[in-house]
């Protein structure tokens, strides 16, 4: 079905709504302002950590608001797909993590190196012993390359190796490796790790991306493309996860099941599978690889981690609809590593922040917090150039569609395409600066 929007209809519905991100609720009105003197330190300027603290500092009057993260550069990770498809360049993503920032906001460009949640203390690569009443963590997640024997980020870009995830010089390395592939054909293998990952459709969009480009330079014929699910689906939302399968069939990529990459061995170029029979090793001409994710490791050196789920992943112990810790009620879980069963997403992070936000003011007035955390994500899941599906579902796996009537989730769309294409950044930005 092709749905025929005017262009004002159109642009209302971008600017409106930055819909995968976006879409309703917490839009910045008049909110009451809270005096306290309160001492709130947040771990990561990340997406989840620079949207509470622009949203805090609007908020609270005579706060001390601490951000700890080291990291100079500003990351748009939803650009790198695109930029490994050469529809974008690697500084499409880039932007400064000071830019978003508001004054009043005590940026500390250090890495957190240790939490005692016992003496509520946050020590930093520098020496630094940062003292808080409430703590929100919001550190994302790492790459953890090192679990893929034989693997190395230096290897991205050549012979036949992509690795889009590890950041914009890998993602435009691996369309050099990927368009190179285009060109001359043979076998792909386009894995996914078996942890948990933030955007687990972003390896489904390189898939279908990849072949969408091969098909349009008329050298598809000469690709041999498979998908290595890491499980028995291809996708967590069973409905999209059948949809995927279908759409699989049709555009002929093979989908290998329980399939996890242990090893790769790149003068010989093959691969090494986990799988439920023992180890497989395949040829490739060209392989993308995404490895296992985790917590960083102040988070999971810290005793916040749950300690009977997850084990190997380090994820946040906290409660799915508030994100505050189950243990220590003056800490908070944002963003990716969050134990929560749903939402390594930006667009979860766009509901997350609210919930934080209210549930810290509401620890500093004495009060019961209001909002909750549905598990809301969100996947612009890219199937060709210019066409995308709107996937958005909750904890319970519900498709939560946010135009009802006007966009359907399962259907290839010109404007879910745009929807990822141009909205996403503009509301992704409006939500650092705590506008979305
Ligand atoms: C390829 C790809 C495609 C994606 N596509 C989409 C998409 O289409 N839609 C969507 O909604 N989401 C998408 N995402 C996911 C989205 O980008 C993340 O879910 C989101 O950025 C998570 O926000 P966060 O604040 O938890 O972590 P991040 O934004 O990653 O920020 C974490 C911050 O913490 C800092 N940090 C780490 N360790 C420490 C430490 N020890 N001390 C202090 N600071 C620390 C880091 O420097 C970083 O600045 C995609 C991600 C990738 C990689």
């Amino acid at each position: 079905m092709e749905i025929k929007l005017n262009r004002r209809q159109l642009l209302s519905l971008a600017a409106g709504s930055g819909a995968a991100l976006a879409t309703s609720g917490y839009a910045n009105g008049a909110r009451a302002q809270v005096a306290t003197k309160a001492r709130i330190v947040i771990i990561g300027a990340g997406a989840g950590g620079t949207a509470l603290a622009n949203r805090l500092a609007d908020r609270l009057q005579g706060a001390e608001i601490t951000l700890i993260d080291p990291r100079v550069d500003h990351l748009y990770q939803p650009g790198l797909t695109l930029v490994a498809a050469g529809l974008k360049p690697a500084d499409y993503v880039l932007s400064k993590t000071t830019d978003w920032l508001p004054k009043s906001v005590n940026l500390i460009q250090e890495a957190a190196t240790a939490i005692d949640a016992e003496t509520q203390i946050v020590a930093t690569e520098g020496g630094q012993c940062i003292a808080y009443d409430f703590l929100v963590v919001a550190p994302g997640l790492v790459l953890d390359h090192d679990a893929i024997d034989g693997f190395h980020l230096d290897m991205v870009g050549k012979d036949g190796i992509g690795a889009l995830y590890a950041g914009p010089q890998y993602a435009a390395a691996t369309w050099q490796a990927a368009q190179a592939y285009v060109e001359t054909g043979g076998v792909g293998l386009f894995t996914r790790p078996a942890t948990e990952m933030k955007c687990a459709g972003a390896p489904l969009k390189h898939t279908f991306l990849i072949e969408d480009i091969a098909r349009n330079a008329g050298t598809r014929g000469k690709l041999d493309m498979h998908y290595m699910a890491n499980n028995d689906s291809l996708f967590g939302v069973p409905i999209v996860s059948e949809k995927v399968r279908m759409l699989f069939g049709d555009r002929q990529i093979d989908p290998a099941y329980s399939h996890v990459l242990r090893a790769i061995d790149a003068g010989a170029k093959t691969a090494t599978f986990d799988t439920p029979e023992g180890a497989v090793t395949r040829d490739y001409d060209y392989i993308h690889v995404i490895p296992p994710q985790r917590a960083p490791e102040v988070i999971r050196q810290s005793g916040l981690s749950w300690v009977d789920k997850w084990t190997d992943q380090g994820w946040v112990e906290c409660d799915k609809a508030t994100l505050r810790h189950l243990r220590y009620e003056n800490i908070w879980a944002l963003g990716d590593v969050a134990g929560v069963p749903k939402g390594k997403t930006a667009a979860s992070v766009k509901w997350q922040v609210p919930v934080v936000e209210d549930g810290l003011i509401a620890a500093i007035e004495g009060r019961d917090p209001t909002e909750t955390y549905n598990g809301y994500t969100s996947c612009p899941m890219i199937t060709r150039v210019g066409r995308a599906m709107l996937i958005e579902f909750d904890y319970n796996n519900n498709l939560t569609p946010s135009f009802p009537g006007i966009i359907a989730p399962l259907e290839e769309l010109w404007i879910s395409w745009l929807m990822k294409e141009v909205a996403l950044k503009a509301t992704y930005n409006a939500m650092l600066r705590g506008r979305a």
